[in-house]
């Protein structure tokens, strides 16, 4: 029995992982022509119930513990002002709860817990029939099982249902700087160990330390789908985008505008879209979803956790039904349904915060009972 991962993310690594150590081979497509190919982007937190228990499955808790970072769990929340709101900083002896770690080490972690042959680069997955999957390359593979891990744009998708993302009102500009101990002290010092939020009214800007020293900017508009057209930020141009984003922040404390102005030349636009929470499909007995393919949601923390999880649990019911692949299916997906709409739901109602006028305070009320 042949079981095809259409993607190398972190849910199609960590379902590979479960079933290799399970004794049960599959193989991994991945669109991208090697693991350095694009830069995997910025920290993560695991959560213990979800994340962490993908990884206790995967035999690799020892190792991720290792380089998971307490500190990162360190949260300043700011208005736009400058007056701060909440600060947390973790102690020493804090228990792991919800560890930040660099999304690229968490997937060499699981790449290298895989065989070599494991994960095919350069497969970008364009249509399944006939127990046939065909890439764009024109090469084609038989499978008994296809797993759709293939993200938020999924093309496996549209083998089981006619859902599609649909843009949250949400649009982020992506910026960040490196080095900042060494180039930007005082930049450093203000942002902390861990996250660092300034909510405002239909804007929000806020930095997250990683694991190299380099921090990242997210700049959030919560705008209509076309705002990027109309926005006259010039993306081909870094230093007039800057320009033209710290305008877009006039009014805000001087500190932001300076985070915006020590940035280097990464501006990356990004457009937050999501699925229906909730989303279901009729059980198939040799196609199921994982992670953002099956339940895109708002990223405030819970997608990578949900797909590291997916992939966890789906190994694990394929390896008590190793002769009855549509069991195993089924199963999988009763428990997952029910999980992602949950977290989808919970996700959903953050973003309506992040969103609303007064985040700010909203955002501390969230947080008090902590
Ligand atoms: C700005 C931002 C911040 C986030 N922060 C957090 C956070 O702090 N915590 C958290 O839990 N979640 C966070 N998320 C969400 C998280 O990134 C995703 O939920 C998670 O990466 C989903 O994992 P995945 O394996 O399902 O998909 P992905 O990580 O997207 O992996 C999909 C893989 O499939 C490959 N692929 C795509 N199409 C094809 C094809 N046709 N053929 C072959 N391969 C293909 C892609 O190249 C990719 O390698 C954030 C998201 C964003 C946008």
């Amino acid at each position: 029995m042949t079981i095809g991962i259409v993607g190398a993310g972190l849910g199609g690594l960590a379902l590979a992982r479960v079933l290799h150590v399970n004794g049960i081979d599959a193989i991994v497509y991945e669109r991208e022509p090697s693991r350095d190919a694009r830069g995997q982007g910025g920290m993560l937190d695991l959560h213990t119930e979800t994340g962490q228990r993908a990884i206790h499955e995967a035999g690799l808790i020892d190792q991720f513990r290792a380089m998971a970072r307490r500190e990162g769990q360190d949260l300043r929340l700011l208005e736009p002002d400058g007056t701060l709101l909440l600060q947390e900083d973790t102690p020493e002896d804090a228990p792991l709860d919800r560890p930040e770690v660099d999304r690229a080490d968490l997937r060499h972690l699981l790449l290298d817990s895989l065989p070599e042959h494991a994960v095919r680069w350069g497969h970008a997955f364009e249509h399944a029939g006939d127990g046939l999957l065909h890439f764009a390359d024109g090469s084609s593979t038989t499978y008994d099982l296809l797993v759709g891990a293939d993200g938020a744009d999924s093309r496996v998708r549209a083998l089981l249902t006619d859902a599609r993302p649909t843009h949250t009102g949400q649009n982020v500009v992506e910026l960040g700087i490196p080095e900042i101990d060494r180039t930007h002290p005082d930049l450093a010092a203000m942002v902390g160990r861990g996250n660092y939020w300034a909510l405002g009214n239909g804007q929000s800007l806020s930095a997250q330390r990683n694991g190299d020293g380099r921090v990242r900017i997210y700049l959030s508009f919560y705008t209509a789908e076309d705002w990027f057209g109309r926005s006259g930020i010039p993306f081909d141009d870094p230093a007039a985008a800057r320009a033209r984003l710290i305008d877009l922040f006039t009014g805000w404390d001087a500190r932001f505008t300076a985070l915006i102005a020590a940035c280097d030349d990464t501006v990356l636009p990004r457009s937050i879209t999501t699925l229906p929470v909730g989303l279901t499909w009729p059980s198939t007995p040799d196609i199921t979803l994982l992670g953002d393919a099956a339940h895109l949601m708002p990223p405030v923390g819970q997608g990578a956790n949900m797909a590291l999880l997916d992939g966890a649990l789906l190994g694990l019911a394929l390896a008590a039904h190793p002769d009855d692949f549509p069991a195993a299916v089924g199963e999988y997906e009763r428990e997952m349904f029910e999980r992602t709409s949950t977290a989808g739901r919970q996700s959903a109602s953050v973003q309506e915060i992040l969103m609303s006028p007064d985040a700010g305070r909203k955002m501390l009320a969230f947080f008090q009972p902590r």
